[in-house]
């Protein structure tokens, strides 16, 4: 079985530059779980399912057509890079990540990404569920406000719409959702190494799991 480093975090924790980054640094494969809800989301969204149609998504989720090339992300040929990141997709991401069907329909889907020489992981529960016998975990955290502020510079950077009052607001929703679904809940697992991000640079943050992963 090749390594994994799952990190794992609340939403604009950093995880998904930090991942990127370190699985760069390290010659790794890079998953971005967090993107395989959102096309999910997006893939039930166009074809008129509503996000609680758990029995709809789940057929869904191993049919779905999606590549990966570089930043571009394809769902059935289109290119929907774009639409995964808006802020509305995340929101719909997280309603059909609670759905304990579709999480089980993603789950074959996420592990064979975990390919030789090795993976970096980032979602929720990379490290608690996904890989669970993952050498190294990582969970960042950071205060809603720096995260909130994060988000937003992201959002407008890519020209999508944001407004920093309902980012604060949504991203507590969306907090609370995750960390309260009965399946596989927001939380660091007890072998997970905790970094808050809030006064330090994603520079720094990389460093420090470069750090653990070359011990
Ligand atoms: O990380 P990102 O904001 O892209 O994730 C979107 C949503 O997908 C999250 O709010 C969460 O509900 C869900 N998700 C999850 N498990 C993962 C990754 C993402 O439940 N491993």
């Amino acid at each position: 079985n090749a390594p994994v480093i799952a990190i794992d975090g609340p939403t604009a924790s950093g995880k998904g530059s930090v991942a990127a980054r370190i699985a760069a640094e390290l010659g790794w494969h890079y998953l971005d779980s967090g993107a395989i809800y959102r096309i999910l989301a997006l893939a039930g969204l166009q074809r008129g399912f509503a996000l609680d149609d758990e029995e709809a998504l789940a057929a869904l989720a191993p049919a779905l057509d999606v590549k990966f090339d570089g930043e571009t992300i394809r769902l059935d040929g289109a290119d929907v890079s774009l639409d995964v990141r808006r802020e509305t997709t995340g929101n719909a991401a997280s309603k059909i990540a609670v759905l304990p069907a579709v999480r089980a329909a993603l789950m074959a889907r996420l592990r064979a990404f975990r390919q030789s020489p090795g993976l970096v992981g980032d979602g929720r529960d990379m490290g608690s569920v996904v890989f669970p016998d993952a050498p190294l975990k990582i969970f960042l955290t950071a205060s809603a406000e720096a995260r909130a502020d994060r988000r937003y510079k992201q959002l407008i950077e890519k020209g999508l719409p944001a407004s920093l009052d309902s980012l604060v607001q949504e991203l507590r929703e969306r907090d609370a959702r995750d960390a309260m679904r009965a399946v596989a809940p927001l939380k660091p697992c007890e072998d997970a190494i905790l970094l808050d991000t809030t006064l330090i640079s994603i520079a720094e943050a990389v460093a420090f799991v470069l750090r653990h992963a070359r011990q």
